[in-house]
């Protein structure tokens, strides 16, 4: 036998003339007959004759032990030799008995009776005296023709069955709501109600070319569906697969069924993926709907023996077109409840995402919730900063912590990174598609053979990508592509949202710092001015009122008080006009060459003159020059030593050290007082910065401009003003000014 050929079903050979003679020779010869006859002679000359052939023979004398053996026995064969009128009787007698359809009969006619005997009800007539030659032709193809008959009569019911079978199945499929009953039901039914022995069902999917083996049943007729690890063949177009003559018949000449007539033992695998045994003869029906591929069916009759006929394939070309709608408008109402599904749980996603307010949150939820959405091996967010695609959060490998980089950006290899926003990009086999995945040291190990890149988008820029990767090819199907898309795009709303609460939460926080600074601006603002007011007005009336009893000195000391009360104020409607020029950028420093003895002197003096026997040590080389305004310099160190003065206790010396370094002339101011403590230092130099909590001598009032101005200044200068240390032994304030060279 060949162990496999290319071709329809109808190469199907009809079965030899031969074969058919020599079974209906053994079906003859294990007959029964039943010879009536009332003269003994002659019967047993009958009997004889017939037992020599092989025949199993029975007897009977009158018509009542005749009846009663026909009824008991039910033979093939009965002859039928009353002498006379007796035959033409007997035979209207069992006209209407029940098993008469079942047996051959055969009268003998004694002389001239033929015709009457026939019209009785018997087949066939033999005219006597004996021949026995002639009797054996007749018996011959008397049973024969009731083999030939019952045949005809099995095949009759056996196709009303088939029909019945194929009516009660295209019942049972019409009423199936899943694919998951549609297979079941289908293999059923070729199973236990075609009577095909073992059975195969593979579903095709169009947009991967691939079919993949869904139910099978077993040698004992179990029906189960290997879910888990489904076999599936990819028939795309080039494929080895499509080479094998099964599949290139189907799927490629579009032929409905191919048949195999022996394997040879050696089922080839790839079509009978589940089968528990050897495969002889076997049979392909392709599952279409109009001319789209729906799926395979195959069956075998192996365990059974009976061989497949022209009725089988007709049988499996109508069930096949019923199973093929089934399958479709079950796939299309899984498809309807798995969109319905999807899109509830991407608004929960959606909702879920967008409750997170601080970005960096958000990513490793991200990947929590598209492992409840999509399938995948790895996941990654990556976002795109300083030119580099960098890692946000990974799934599936723990050796890529977050903020590592890993790509640059903008590679032609790496055109899966997507900077604009465009459709997901879906590599089904990287193997085939990109080879570098393999040079990639956190990659390799892994053997991603297929990957989704999804843009993320915020703001309409691109900001990042999101990938889902499996390690086998063709790992998605379009549908899950899609839903990638949509998952990109909630990832995007979510950090519009986040970035927008983010940048919210900062704007009330600015507004809110503001309006607390003009506050304390305001209050500052008016009691500095107050201050040297209320002295003026004060001195003022004295004056008034004890001008004539008073003495010239003391006069001249009210006045001096005036005076100086005015010039604190003119300093500081100055310090609020030079903040104003400072912020807008506006001054325009008179540079010179100045000693920063000069300065420190002057500074010094000043400091004495408003805080009486404060002591104040000067140290530094005489003649060291500095390139800078010098009413601006002088400025910022009265303001150091002031604030050294300050906000040390009273009797707390100020040291002022100044010399040369790295080019600069560096100037330090040094106190014992408490320190700056560390909640305060970032609040030093900036507008209104004032310490909470700073202690301050009696009577002194602070503003918080004063090192903001300082800074200010000395940037525009081309130096720096900074705190050096701070601590419980006190701070040192440093001013550093471009050095003037001789
Ligand atoms: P003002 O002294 O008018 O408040 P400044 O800008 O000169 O403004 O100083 C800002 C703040 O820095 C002060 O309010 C004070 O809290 C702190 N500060 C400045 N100098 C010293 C110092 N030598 N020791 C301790 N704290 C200081």
């Amino acid at each position: 036998m060949c162990a496999m050929t290319t071709g329809g079903f109808r190469d199907i050979q009809p079965v030899e003339p031969d074969l058919v003679n020599s079974v209906m020779q053994s079906a003859a010869l294990l007959a029964t007959i039943l010879v009536a006859h009332a003269e003994s002679q002659t019967r047993l000359q009958i009997c004889r004759a017939l037992q020599d052939e092989g025949y199993k023979v029975l007897e009977g004398v009158a018509s009542t032990d005749t009846l009663s053996a026909l009824d008991a026995h039910i033979p093939d064969l009965l002859i039928v030799g009353f002498p006379g009128s007796d035959a033409i009787t007997f035979l209207q007698s069992i006209h209407h008995h029940p098993v008469r359809a079942a047996v051959a009969l055969l009268a003998l006619d004694m002389g001239g009776e033929a015709v009457p005997l026939l019209e009785a009800g018997a087949d066939d007539v033999l005219a006597m005296p004996l021949n026995t030659q002639g009797l054996r032709l007749k018996v011959h193809s008397l049973l024969r023709m009731k083999v030939a008959e019952r045949t005809a009569r099995e095949l009759v019911s056996r196709r009303s069955r088939d029909q019945q079978s194929l009516q009660r199945a295209s019942q049972r499929l019409a009423a199936c709501r899943r694919l998951s009953d549609v297979l079941t039901v289908t293999a059923e039914v070729l199973r236990a109600n075609l009577g095909f022995d073992r059975v195969s069902i593979a579903l095709y999917e169009q947009d991967t070319y691939t079919l993949r083996y869904a139910v099978s049943t077993d040698s004992q007729g179990r029906v189960y569906s290997p879910q888990d690890t489904p076999v599936a063949v990819v028939l795309s177009p080039g494929s080895q697969m499509l080479e094998l003559p099964a599949y290139q018949s189907l799927f490629v000449d579009r032929q409905e069924t191919y048949y195999i007539p022996d394997t040879g033992g050696r089922a080839p695998a790839y079509f009978r993926p589940f089968l528990d045994g050897p495969v002889g003869e076997t049979l392909l029906v392709a599952l279409r709907v109009g001319d789209q591929d729906v799926g395979l069916v195959t069956v075998d009759n192996l365990l059974s023996g009976r061989k497949f006929g022209p009725e089988d394939a007709g049988l499996l070309l109508t069930l096949g077109r019923q199973v093929a709608l089934a399958i479709e408008r079950a796939r299309l109402a899984d498809e309807l409840e798995a969109r319905a599904r999807e899109a509830e749980v991407l608004a929960q996603v959606g909702a879920t995402l967008s409750s997170v307010l601080e970005p960096a949150q958000l990513y490793d939820l991200v990947l929590e919730q598209a492992a409840k959405t999509l399938p995948f091996d790895m996941a990654a967010v990556l976002l795109y900063r300083d030119g580099w695609a960098t890692v946000a959060a990974s799934w599936g490998d723990p050796g890529v912590p977050a903020d590592t980089r890993l790509w640059p950006l903008g590679e032609p290899m790496k055109s899966w990174l997507p900077e604009d926003n465009r459709p997901p990009v879906y590599i089904r086999d990287t193997d085939a598609n990109i080879g570098w995945l393999d040079q990639e040291p956190w990659l390799a190990p892994h053997q991603l053979r297929s990957l989704i890149s999804v843009p993320i988008s915020a703001e309409g820029k691109v900001v990042g990508t999101f990938v889902i990767a499996g390690f086998a090819a063709n790992f998605y199907s379009q549908r899950q592509v899609g839903l990638a898309a949509a998952f990109g795009d909630r990832i995007g709303q979510a950090l519009r949202n986040a970035n927008l609460y983010v940048a919210e939460r900062e704007r009330a926080r600015a507004s809110e710092e503001l309006m607390q600074l003009r506050t304390s601006f305001v209050e500052s603002v008016s009691h500095e001015l107050r201050t040297p007011l209320t002295a003026i007005l004060g001195y003022a009336e004295i004056l008034q009122a004890h001008w004539n009893g008073s003495t010239d000195e003391s006069r001249l000391e009210w006045v001096e008080k005036i005076a100086a009360a005015a010039s604190r104020q003119q300093r500081l409607v100055e310090d609020l006009l030079l903040l104003t020029r400072v912020e807008g950028g506006e001054v325009g420093p008179r540079i010179e060459r100045v000693h920063l003895k000069t300065i420190a002197q002057r500074a010094a003096e000043e400091v004495q003159a408003s805080y009486r026997g404060q002591r104040i040590d000067l140290v530094g080389s005489e003649h060291l020059a500095v390139l800078a305004d010098p009413g601006r310099a002088l400025q910022i160190v009265t303001n150091l030593m002031d604030n050294a003065a300050k906000y040390s206790p009273e009797g707390s010396p100020i040291i002022v050290w100044w010399g040369p370094e790295d080019n600069t002339g560096s100037l330090r101011v040094l106190d014992r007082g408490p320190g700056v403590p560390s909640n305060g230092r970032d609040h030093l130099f900036t507008r209104f910065g004032r310490v909470p909590g700073s202690r301050m001598r009696a009577g002194r009032v602070g503003t918080g401009l004063g090192l903001y101005l300082g800074k200010g200044l000395a940037t525009a200068m081309g130096g720096e003003l900074d705190l050096e240390s701070t601590g419980s032994e006190g701070s040192t304030f440093r001013l550093r000014l471009p050095l003037a060279r001789d």
